[in-house]
């Protein structure tokens, strides 16, 4: 769909898109209470009618570049590449996005959607926060009246995301259930939808859950490939050899490979949160870590799933919160099964060295989930040749983190 302005924006290429029953090849589908299904119909219905209709196209468009401050540039990292010495690195900088990351491009199109929907209640949950900033942000924005889910204990670590969001008029509900981080915030989040399903919308925040949400999410997000596309070649003069993004939930990194999919030469690269290593679970590399992570259902979708040999989920670790979560979105499962993209990891440590390296050859502070995007770059850039390009999403800005790196640098 070409806007007002000649951008692209939600895309409605209907190659690559889930089958009728929401899976990609073995993965995804819907797995939720049977009052929930009227509720997924009706939302598939009413997105599939936003995207066919060019004026809903074109007010998203406009919030995004009035607002937002869409497009974000495109940073060739001189420094950092000639350091490295081997590819030209460039950066998509989703950390000057507004509220600093990826995630208000979803939020805002899934707010203006519930709009749509005349549904004037929104709820989301939130493990660190963002994707409740990010909600709380187009809710404002909107004026729609939103209530976010966080588990207790998330809410004494994440105490300037919980006071944005109030300070941005939403509701902060505290899940004082199971151990009262983001997978019991999720539980309640589901359990009042299919209470007050009639008049609420659901937002939620990466590739995941029941059908239509990992490819409606992917859609809104796919802005950032098809803007990336695109720069690179006007500033390049050609596509990338490598795309590489950080996967938590897995929604920036299908934003920006999406564009590049059908480009079969390109590698694309996701990324997970090694944690402190391959061992123990102490991680969340659902990709790497084949003992403890197979296909399975949670929250809705069948994807990778870090658990016990009984089936109990299991609690997974990283520095970055973003990444701290023990699934990843259904469509990453079946582009790894089918070898068109693949996955990796980077440790606490390497992250925390790749935030500096960034931080100090650019001038840019990354978010701890993009700084390990940096690290895979840092380990790769060498082994290529200087005229070969990466392209790397750069999620978020670091601001959030500092606290985190402090405690670390400097105990
Ligand atoms: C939430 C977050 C992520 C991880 O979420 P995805 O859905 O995998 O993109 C990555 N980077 C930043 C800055 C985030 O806030």
């Amino acid at each position: 769909m070409t806007t007002t302005d000649g951008n692209l924006y939600i895309d409605i290429n209907t190659a690559n898109v889930p089958d009728e029953r929401g899976y990609f090849g073995e993965f995804g589908g819907r797995f939720v209470p049977e009052t929930l299904v009227p509720a997924l119909n009706e939302l598939e219905a009413a997105y599939l009618g936003a995207m066919a209709d060019p004026e809903f196209q074109a007010e998203l468009a406009n919030l995004q570049s009035t607002y937002v401050g869409r497009e974000t540039p495109l940073t060739h990292a001189k420094r950092l590449s000639e350091m490295l010495g081997g590819a030209q690195i460039y950066l998509k900088r989703e950390d000057l996005a507004h509220t600093g990351a990826h995630k208000i491009n979803n939020a805002l199109g899934q707010a203006l959607l519930a709009k749509r929907m005349g549904k004037q209640r929104v709820i989301a949950e939130t493990g660190a926060g963002q994707h409740g900033v990010a909600s709380a942000t187009a809710a404002a924005l909107l004026g729609l009246d939103c209530h976010v889910y966080m588990g207790s204990t998330d809410i004494k670590r994440q105490q300037p995301n919980v006071f944005r969001m109030r300070l941005l008029g939403s509701e902060v509900i505290a899940v004082e259930s199971g151990s009262k981080t983001l997978k019991d915030a999720i539980n309640e989040a589901i359990r009042d939808w299919v209470t007050n399903v009639r008049d609420t919308f659901y937002l939620l925040g990466s590739a995941l859950g029941p059908h239509p949400y990992p490819r409606m999410v992917r859609d809104f997000q796919s802005i950032i490939g098809h803007e990336a596309r695109r720069q690179i070649v006007a500033q390049a003069g050609r596509l990338p050899d490598v795309c590489i993004a950080c996967v938590g939930g897995g929604s920036n990194a299908i934003g920006l490979f999406h564009a590049f999919r059908d480009d079969e030469q390109i590698d694309l690269i996701g990324v997970e949160a090694g944690g402190r290593g391959i061992i123990g679970g102490e991680h969340a590399a659902r990709f790497a870590d084949l003992d403890v992570s197979r296909p399975g259902v949670l929250q809705g979708t069948r994807s990778y799933v870090m658990q016990t040999s009984d089936g109990n989920i299991m609690n997974t670790h990283s520095i970055s919160a973003g990444l701290d979560y023990a699934s990843v979105g259904p469509e990453h499962a079946y582009l790894r099964q089918m070898e068109r993209a693949h996955y990796t990891y980077a440790t606490d440590s390497e992250t925390l060295s790749a935030f500096q390296t960034l931080s100090q050859t650019e001038g840019i502070i990354p978010a701890l989930e993009s700084a390990h995007a940096i690290a895979e770059v840092i380990k790769r850039a060498p082994t290529m040749p200087p005229d070969s390009i990466i392209l790397v999403n750069l999620s978020g800005r670091g601001d959030k983190d500092l606290d985190t790196v402090m405690e670390v640098l400097n105990p």
